[in-house]
This record gives C-alpha cells, sequence and structure tokens, in this order.
C-alpha cells in the first residue's frame, strides 16, 4: 500500500498516481476539492462516488498537517505548532488585519543558517519541508479561519523557520501550487519569499517562471557587521549579494524588498542608515526596518523608538522606507521569534 499523500502533488502527478483507470475528470475533481475547496479529509468530498472516496481513504493520506497548539496575541495574531506526518512538529502564524490576511509559513524545520539575532538559528536544521508540507501551512489555516484566497486578499510570507533558498526546489513547488489559478490562487504578487542571501539560489530563482516576491534580509550595513551577525556573509559576500540583486529580473510590478532589523547600538546608527542608502539606492527597491523581537539566548536590545524614527526618515529620504509593526510578540509569534515556544513569560505588545 502506497502512502504518498495526494497534498503536494500537482495534477499530472496525481494523475499518474491515481492510475490509469480512474478517468481523467476524476483526478480534476480531486485536484480542485483538495485546493480550491480545501477539502479536510476524503469524506468532505461529496463529488466522487461513495466507493471511490472509501478506496481512496485507504490507500492515499491528504497529508495536511494537525494542530497541536495554538496561540493568541493579545493583537489577534494566532501562532501554530503543527504536526507532521512524521511527528515532527512546525510553526505558522496568522496575522489578520482589516481586509487582508497575511499567514506566515516555514520552509524548514529550525534552521541551518546561524544568524545572532534570530531565535529559529538556535533550534539548528532538522530538515526540509516537502512542497505539500510548505503549501498544507496555507491551506490549514485559511480552512480553519475560512479565508477564501481568491477572494480575502490572503498574502503568504515564507518568513517562518527555515532558510527558503535552501530548499528551493520545494519552495519554488509550493509556490506553483499556491498560485495555480485551478488551485488556491493566491496570485505571485501576494506570495513573499525571504532570504538570508544565498546567491546561487536568488540566481535560480530568478529563472522560475512562477515565483514569489523577493526579500532580502540585508540587516547590516557593511560587510564586516553582517559577517558579525549573519556569519554567512563569509561565504556570501554583501557586495556580491548587492550585485546579484541588482542583475535580478524583477517583474513590471515588482520592487526588491530589504529587511533591516535593527539591533539597539549594533546597526542602527545615522551613518548606518546613510550606508544602506548608498548600498541600495542604485536598485528598485524598499526597505523594511523590524526591530530586534527579543528572546532568551538573544545577546541584543531593541532599539528606542526615537532611534528607529531617525533611522527611517534618513532612508526613506532616498528609497521607501517603512517600520514593520511587530505582530503577536507576546506570544514568540513574531519575526525571528518561532522556537516552538511554549510556557515562556511573555513578551510586552509594543504599539
Ligand atoms: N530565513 C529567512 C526567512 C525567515 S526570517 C530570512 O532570514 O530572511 C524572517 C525575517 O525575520 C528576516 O528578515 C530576519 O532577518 C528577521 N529576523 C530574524 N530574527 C529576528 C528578530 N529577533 N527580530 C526581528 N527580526 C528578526
Ligand atoms: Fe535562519 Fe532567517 Fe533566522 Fe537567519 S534569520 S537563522 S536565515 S530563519
Amino acid at each position: 500500500m502506497t502512502q504518498t499523500p495526494l497534498i503536494g502533488l500537482d495534477l499530472p502527478e496525481i494523475q499518474q498516481l491515481l492510475g490509469p483507470d480512474l478517468p481523467a475528470y476524476r483526478a480534476r475533481q480531486i485536484y480542485h476539492a483538495i485546493y480550491r475547496d480545501r477539502a479536510t479529509s476524503w469524506d468532505a468530498i461529496t463529488t466522487l462516488p461513495q466507493s471511490l472516496r472509501q478506496w481512496l481513504a485507504e490507500q492515499f493520506p491528504l497529508g495536511l498537517p494537525t494542530v497541536s497548539s495554538e496561540y493568541s496575541s493579545s493583537d489577534r495574531t494566532r501562532r501554530y505548532l503543527l504536526t507532521l506526518r512524521d511527528a515532527r512538529t512546525v510553526e505558522a502564524v496568522l496575522m489578520p488585519e482589516e481586509g487582508r490576511d497575511t499567514i506566515c509559513i516555514s520552509t524548514q524545520i529550525g534552521c541551518p543558517v546561524d544568524c545572532k539575532f534570530c531565535l529559529t538559528a538556535l533550534m539548528g536544521l532538522e530538515r526540509n519541508l516537502t512542497a505539500g508540507e510548505i503549501a498544507g501551512q496555507v491551506m490549514l489555516l485559511s480552512s480553519l479561519h475560512r479565508i477564501v484566497p481568491i477572494t480575502g486578499h490572503l498574502n503568504v510570507v515564507m518568513m517562518g523557520q527555515g532558510e527558503p533558498l535552501l530548499n528551493l526546489a520545494n519552495v519554488v513547488k509550493a509556490t506553483r501550487l499556491l498560485a495555480d489559478k485551478q488551485g488556491l490562487a493566491i496570485p505571485e504578487r501576494r506570495i513573499t519569499v525571504s532570504t538570508s542571501g544565498i546567491i546561487p539560489k536568488i540566481e535560480e530563482l530568478g529563472r522560475e517562471p512562477v515565483r514569489p516576491r523577493l526579500a532580502i534580509s540585508l540587516n547590516a550595513s557593511h560587510e564586516d557587521q553582517r559577517r558579525e551577525i549573519m556569519p554567512i556573509t563569509s561565504k556570501y559576500h554583501l557586495k556580491d549579494l548587492i550585485e546579484v540583486c541588482r542583475a535580478y529580473p524583477l517583474r513590471s510590478w515588482e520592487k526588491l524588498t530589504f529587511e533591516y532589523v535593527l539591533l539597539k547600538g549594533v546597526n542602527d546608527t545615522d551613518a548606518d542608515a546613510r550606508r544602506v542608502v548608498t548600498l541600495l539606492g542604485q536598485l528598485n527597491a524598499k526597505v523594511n526596518l523590524i526591530a530586534l523581537n527579543p528572546g532568551p539566548g538573544i545577546p541584543f536590545e531593541t532599539p528606542d523608538p526615537e532611534r528607529v524614527e531617525s533611522f527611517q526618515s534618513i532612508v526613506a529620504r532616498s528609497i521607501p522606507c517603512f517600520v514593520r509593526k511587530p505582530r503577536g510578540r507576546d506570544i514568540y509569534a513574531a519575526c525571528g521569534q518561532l522556537k516552538r515556544m511554549s510556557g515562556e513569560p511573555a513578551l510586552p505588545v509594543l504599539s
């Protein structure tokens, strides 16, 4: 008996898996039921005859993750600890907002990139997620909250656990499944992938016909500073990272996003802000500033709001620059805080 989960397969793969005896229209019905209608069990797919549903249920798990814990923030953010088929767990976050929702998903369990300000780094890498496990997080959370992606202005950000570009094939396949008009139909422009700067993989991503928007975690204004806080800079130099960004094939509607985590007294001076402008000046870019979200074992502090404001105002003179509002800090759901935290004392939610 095969145990291939259906979620994660595209239509030709479903056709192939189910075998030549099943008419092609049945495979299409199954594809639509899973991805467009987000059926959570075979039983729910009432367009199929009962006998077929039963046969399918015996042969093929759907493969949706299950919720093992849920944490609610005072700002309405929800963090989910999800259990996968091998009993490992990973996190995804829902951030509801007026008129649109954002789902933040993981692409790996843990992360092998050793950024010094990030709680996920302390987990190390457990394993890559499959395409089905990546897309499944969106399918489960949107279905739990009755979000209809096509009308619900749903944004998906691959900014949870993991370095997405170290799992590029599965990230690209998951993006295709999420974006497919016959399925969830989340437009590419509403899906964003964030990377710590894996240069060869950025080039590879640029060649994909269907791909998310690209965000780069810049986080420093010069080479030495970046190497200190993101040791991966020794392998992929800041200078080369900026070069690959310059050559990146943007679509007509697209800008590169640069994320910059502000660490008090480390990379948050006005001089840093001016260097960021010089670095990015020639690019079609915007900058998202993130004041450090603290956590146990992170040897940095959050800068004062006045410092963040001053940094922003300098960058914003030349490049669109926004401060990302922390979401779900009190439940360890904000950027860089995903480490399966459970009973730890709550952090304040900042306004
Ligand atoms: N691994 C990818 C995506 C996940 S991290 C990446 O690094 O880009 C998502 C964002 O959170 C990144 O921009 C990262 O720089 C930022 N981040 C990590 N730790 C953080 C922290 N403690 N506070 C604020 N932002 C953090
Ligand atoms: Fe990994 Fe991103 Fe955290 Fe760096 S910031 S350790 S790349 S998840």
